[in-house]
């Protein structure tokens, strides 16, 4: 038992002691590396712009939309508002990218080794590998790509997640999604595939939760026919629809029974 414990103690002694050794060659690079100095010095004249994150999350609550819209969709959807945002971005990390070039440029100028100071009896290999480890940490890395990832999420009422689907987009793929929404007519959009993604990303915003508290409103009545839910299949209907441009508000949508939201659905066609 006592050699035990006389182990832990020299071991605890040695680590102890390389921490202190550890620390007095920190402390000496930190103090007297002129690379170091140099470093500072260059980092002060260089400023880049922060990263932004402009990535997507989304939680639905209702299976079916999870399963029927893709990263892409809920992308498009959100650039519609996004896109000014995207633009100054970009627009900054590229002017990240110009600058970090001449950034390294002049880092890599850094000369290793030389310390204002003498290094007595420290060892030089030892001070080089502290030095240059804390140098690579000194070194600035500014965000120089743009890029969106979007994450969907599916979960129960309760919000327990149990799915989900991620995917990257790089500026090439966001700039060709912001272009095809441009090709518009009034609120409209002439790109067939933008507009059913757009179209499906506003149907899914009708969560399970927003429906119960629209059934709730609606007092579980058919607000065309006044059928309670005790005799009738109750739906949410978006009163102007959504392929005419209606959005999934609560003032947008209402109960009705499913005899009526098919009686309307066929009078929206003649
Ligand atoms: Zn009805």
């Amino acid at each position: 038992m006592l050699e035990l414990i006389a182990i832990a103690f020299i071991i605890f002694l040695v680590l102890y002691i390389q921490q202190v050794v550890q620390q007095k060659y920190t402390d000496f690079v930190n103090q007297n590396s002129i690379a170091l100095k140099k470093l500072l010095e260059i980092n002060q004249r260089y400023v880049f712009y922060p990263y932004i994150d402009l990535n997507q999350t989304h939680t639905y609550d209702n299976e079916k939309f999870y399963d029927n819209i893709s990263c892409s969709d809920y992308l498009i959807y959100q650039l519609q508002y996004l896109s000014p945002k995207v633009f100054d971005q970009v627009k900054k990390v590229d002017s990240n990218k110009q600058k970090y070039q001449n950034y390294l440029c002049e880092v890599e100028t850094i000369q290793f080794g030389q310390f204002q100071c003498p290094i007595g009896k420290l060892k030089l290999d030892k001070l080089l590998n502290i030095e240059k480890n804390i140098v690579n940490k000194t070194v600035q890395t500014p965000v120089t790509q743009f890029n969106i990832t979007v994450t969907l999420y599916c979960s129960k009422i309760n919000g327990r997640i149990y799915d989900s689907k991620m995917q990257n987009f790089c500026v090439e793929e966001i700039f060709s999604f912001i272009n095809r929404l441009k090709n518009k007519s009034g609120t409209f959009y002439n790109d067939r595939d933008i507009w059913n993604s757009l179209c499906r990303v506003e149907r899914g915003k009708v969560s399970n939760k927003m429906r119960f508290s629209i059934y709730e409103r609606d007092g579980y009545r058919c607000r065309r026919c006044g059928v309670s839910e005790r005799y009738a299949t109750l739906e949410i209907d978006h009163i102007i629809p959504i392929s005419k441009g209606g959005k999934s508000t609560y003032e947008n949508l209402q109960t009705l029974c499913r005899k009526c939201n098919y009686e309307k659905g066929n009078k929206r066609y003649y």
